[in-house]
């Protein structure tokens, strides 16, 4: 069946992406594919970073553990959330958060290998330094910790850094991780033996550091239903928040906010057509967006790139560039190049 909309996925980009990060960091890289390789598509994300060298990928549930279908032959997956009350331990190593979980998995066996989260100063998941008495017994794989503001210049970086730094001197573990895409811009004091890479894999900017090196992987591509001419003084889309002052050609495109093309492209967004640049006018549909075509050759089925470059999306948009990502729907005819 034709779908009117595309997003096309750039292996080389994202191997190459993966290849910088485990470069800057020094150490080895693993890929975190929750959320559906953030929307990227998981098992694809995986089978591209497995053939450029990635071993350890993370999801978030065990229901997306599953959803990821058979692992490939020595590859790892953890399983950030844990053990929880209600879940059936799959074919992946367990990340333990809480005392709960920790009493949980040894209740279980607790023999097999399995993942430490501890908290340096997020208040998220993860055992208090304090807690790790509980540890005792063990057979920790990674002991992790995840910094809260590595995106920034933030005195909590060097605080959580030195935090975890006491619990992998005092919590006998094989390897250590702390750094998210953002973190392995800090610098290789916050390598350890691990990184755990995710918006910086999938063409996102992390922190300055990474501009020029980053690769942009998702490209939106959509269709042109009508093309129409709109004159001096009308009012285009929803709320009439564009009003042309001469008159304009436009076309209407198959993509909208369902798609994650959110609102906040409505009068700021952009396409491109044959090296030309096409500004959004007015509201974002939720299916339709209208583009202005002034003296460009673009009609009736001709396919538009939806400008998709992350940060300037970001900026553009006022969303994060993990919520654009993730946001990608489900309309998509995903396609691997
Ligand atoms: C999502 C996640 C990552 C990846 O973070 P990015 O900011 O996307 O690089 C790493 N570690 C943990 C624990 C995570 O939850």
């Amino acid at each position: 069946m034709h779908q009117p909309l595309r997003l096309t996925l750039d292996r080389a980009a994202l191997q190459s992406n993966w290849r910088w990060l485990s470069q800057k960091a020094g150490t080895a890289a693993g890929a975190a594919i929750k959320a559906d390789g953030y929307g990227i598509g998981a098992r694809g994300t995986m089978e591209a970073l497995a053939e450029a060298g990635c071993r350890d990928f993370l999801v978030s549930t065990w229901w997306e553990a599953e959803q990821l279908g058979p692992i490939l032959d020595g590859l790892s997956l953890s399983v950030l959330h844990g053990p929880g009350p209600d879940d059936a331990i799959g074919n992946a190593r367990p990340t333990l958060n809480s005392p709960e979980q920790v009493a949980r998995w040894k209740a279980i066996g607790g023999g097999q290998p399995c993942d430490v989260m501890i908290d340096t100063g997020m208040n998220r998941l993860g055992l208090r330094p304090e807690e790790a008495g509980v540890l005792d017994g063990l057979n920790i794989e990674t002991l992790l910790s995840h910094l809260a503001c590595a995106d920034e210049d933030h005195p909590l970086n060097a605080i959580q850094l030195e935090r975890f730094r006491a619990a992998v001197s005092s919590i006998p573990a094989r390897r250590h991780s702390l750094a998210n895409s953002a973190g392995i811009c800090l610098g290789t004091d916050y390598s350890f033996d691990l990184v755990r890479p995710g918006l910086a894999l999938y063409g996102g900017i992390p922190r300055r550091e990474a501009e020029g090196h980053i690769r942009q992987v998702a490209f939106l591509e959509a269709q042109v239903i009508q093309r129409r001419r709109i004159l001096a003084g009308e009012t285009v889309g929803y709320n009439a928040t564009f009003v042309p002052d001469f008159d304009r050609d436009a076309v209407v495109v198959n993509i909208g906010y369902a798609d994650g093309y959110f609102r906040g492209f409505s009068n700021r967004g952009g396409a491109r057509f044959g090296g030309e640049i096409l500004p959004v006018l007015g509201r974002v549909s939720m299916d339709l967006l209208i583009i202005a075509c002034d003296g460009v050759q673009i009609a009736e089925g001709d396919w538009v790139e939806i400008e998709f470059d992350l940060k300037y999306s970001s900026m553009v948009s006022d969303m994060s560039q993990y919520e654009l990502l993730t946001g990608l729907g489900s309309r998509f005819q995903r396609t691997w190049r």
